[in-house]
């Protein structure tokens, strides 16, 4: 890889980035260590049996460190109390404080727990919201007092041996960052180095660094391009602590987790991972085991062709330029394909569980959001008329034969290419590993590549494919054809997401063909669930909400569940739900609207970053976010007939 794009061991052959190691408690992390999984608590640090009891539940989850908000000096105090009663209990968990604004508390818990949480965007500013331009001498005034601010923390972590996470968020870059590099993965690289240069000046280096955002291209690329940086600077490798914020709950959540998390991971980067749902804190570590356990065996995979240089900008996010074959490729959405092939005779009702319905009352087929683009039907194609909106793949040696070929479309292996009329629009079954064969593919223009891979490093070696094409400039759109016998959900939608996510967030990849769970409405959910996740294609309202702390001010799963319930029908609209106004506008800096905690039973709601309502009641502030949807013409009613489909 060429210097100027490097970020990590190896794009081709699996390999964890080498990291110092960072003691937290007896729990080292980094280096040779296991990838270590990690989860926060969500009831009040006040509220001590309930905090030491939530801290055992998520041990027993799979837990290994414990994070514990610490707004003030008072809960900072209070640490002390939940160590003492976790101890006592016989549970040696490292705790975490996490810290916002509060320099104070930081301190105290410093003198408490093994880690603490320090968010660069707002240890030593509060944001104001202003658009100020600096110059490089105000600049340095900034990073003058930011030392003074943080010397003391950073003298008494020193001390005491505490570890710290300098953890930059997406959603609350500082107004000095803001005005220098913008709302950028750059800006959060440096809003990190800021902090991370004093530490390296006092020569304190017990340090983890994490750059989460909601957008999982954004958090990707900002991983990425610290890792660069630090190289670049000649720092130490810092472990990387992976999440993806505010991901939402249910399936979507884990997705889009699955995503953000999976591309870094396949790369070699993280070295401790949390996953954060609107859920139980408990529910937590296990999605993360799972995200984790996939590398344990993996260095022993098949080989796969070196590469000396990438040919995409991994810090940059470009779609592949492709032409367009049918309606893929080009600047079409990623189209989604189901498989059928292993199904047998393929009935009208069938059809439901991808999306496409046929009502006989008005004899009419209508389709959902998620409506899959084309069927591959294998060796038995459909003997009925299929809806409009869907188009059907046809292995080559049964289509040849078809007398009504239509809106059929042949299926050929690369061998059986030469067999095909110059003039007929194909797919083709490409394997990752047939690098040698891409030359048969120059001078084709109406064909897609279908390309699967049998390689346990997935990901990577679909690239590779992909980056060949590349190189030898042959621009036919690819469709990843990812199938895998999974039949447990959750461990379908992770695997699948993880494998298919990082090659999305790089811009390759022109439709996903999903199989191997025997549900066919969960292999399509789940296609468009990482479409969606991976930022190519939405097709249902999109969820930003915080995982909950102990400065939640209403329930959250239950109150995401109402939101849920009256406005998942606004597709592509983006909903923040945030259980405080201290972190909760900053946090969803992606969404369109927002519904954020301001006080008990009061609820703020914004457009976009824009204060639009103030102390709503909780009781009719749903009803009053609807109608800030339906005031800037973004409402839609829920279809009647989206009820009877569902
Ligand atoms: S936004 Fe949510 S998770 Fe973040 S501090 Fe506020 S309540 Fe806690």
């Amino acid at each position: 890889m060429s210097d100027s794009h490097k970020y990590c061991p190896s794009l081709t052959q699996y390999e964890r980035r080498k990291t110092i190691e960072v003691n937290i408690g007896g729990v080292p992390l980094g280096a040779e260590n296991p990838i270590r999984v990690q989860s926060m608590t969500t009831v009040d640090t006040m509220d001590t049996e309930g905090s030491i009891e939530q801290s055992i539940r998520m041990v027993e989850s799979g837990c290994e460190y414990v994070r514990i908000t610490a707004p003030s000096i008072k809960e900072a105090q209070n640490l002390e109390e939940i160590r003492k009663g976790l101890r006592a209990k016989g549970y040696k968990v490292p705790l975490v404080a996490d810290i916002h604004f509060t320099p104070n508390a930081a301190e105290l818990a410093a003198k408490i727990v093994e880690k603490v949480r320090v968010n660069p965007g707002n240890y030593a500013d509060k944001k104001k919201f202003e658009e100020l331009a600096y110059t490089d001498e105000t600049y340095e005034l900034e990073l003058k007092r930011i030392r003074e601010k943080f010397e003391p923390l950073v003298k008494l972590c020193k001390e005491h041996g505490t570890a710290m996470r300098i953890g930059t968020n997406h959603g609350s870059l500082s107004d000095r960052i803001m005005g220098r590099f913008g709302d950028t993965p750059l800006g959060m690289v440096e809003s990190a180095l800021e902090f991370l240069r004093i530490c390296e000046d006092l020569e304190y280096y017990d340090i983890v660094i994490s750059m989460k955002a909601s957008n999982t291209r954004v958090m990707v690329q900002a991983y990425r391009l610290l890792v660069h940086k630090l190289e670049e600077e000649g720092l130490r490798p810092y472990p990387l602590h992976l999440g993806v914020t505010e991901a939402g709950d249910g399936e979507d959540g884990r997705i889009k987790s699955a995503v953000g998390i999976g591309a870094l991971l396949e790369d070699g980067l993280g070295d401790t991972v949390r996953v954060s749902l609107t859920e139980e804190p408990e529910f937590e570590a296990p999605v993360a085991q799972k995200l984790v356990s996939r590398y344990a065996n993996r260095p022993g995979h098949s080989a796969i062709a070196s590469l000396d240089e990438s040919p995409v900008n991994p810090f940059v996010y470009e779609r592949r330029v492709t032409q367009e074959v049918l309606n893929i490729g080009d600047h079409n959405v990623p189209r989604v394909i189901a498989d059928f092939s292993k199904k047998g005779c393929i009935e009208v009702k069938d059809l439901k569980e991808i999306g496409h319905f046929y009502l006989p009352e008005p004899d009419k087929w209508r389709m959902n959001d998620t409506g899959a683009d084309y069927l591959y039907s294998g060796s038995h194609p459909v003997d009925f008329m299929l809806p409009n909106g869907l188009q059907e793949i046809v292995d080559f040696s049964v289509w040849k034969n078809l007398e009504d070929q239509g809106k059929k479309y042949p299926l050929v292996q690369l061998n059986e290419l030469s067999a095909v009329e110059n003039s007929q629009l194909t797919f083709v079954a490409i394997e990752s590993n047939e690098l040698e064969s891409i030359d048969q593919l120059k001078g084709i223009d109406n064909a897609i590549i279908l390309l699967h891979t049998s390689n346990t490093h997935a990901m990577a070696s679909l690239r590779r494919f992909i980056f060949e094409l590349i190189t030898k400039e042959i621009d036919l759109p690819v469709v990843i054809n990812w199938h895998q016998e999974i039949s447990d959900k959750e461990d379908f939608q992770l695997a699948s997401a993880t494998d298919i996510g990082g090659l999305l967030i790089d811009g390759l990849g022109d439709g996903v063909m999903l199989a191997g769970n025997g549900n066919k409405k969960v292999e399509n959910d789940t296609a468009f669930g990482i479409l969606q996740a991976a930022r190519t294609r939405m097709t249902k309202t999109e969820y930003i909400s915080c995982p909950s702390c102990g400065r939640t001010l209403f329930d959250l799963q239950e109150t995401t569940a109402m939101i849920r319930k009256r406005t998942d029908h606004l597709k592509g609209v983006k909903i923040g739900i945030m259980g405080c106004i201290v972190n909760g506008p900053g946090e969803m800096a992606d969404a369109d609207y927002g519904y954020v905690g301001s006080g008990k039973d009061k609820i703020t709601l914004y457009r976009g970053q824009e204060v639009v309502k103030r102390a709503v009641h909780s009781d009719y502030a749903v009803d009053e976010l609807i109608q800030i949807i339906k005031d800037d013409g973004n409402w839609v009613e829920p279809e009647a007939m989206e009820a009877i489909l569902n």
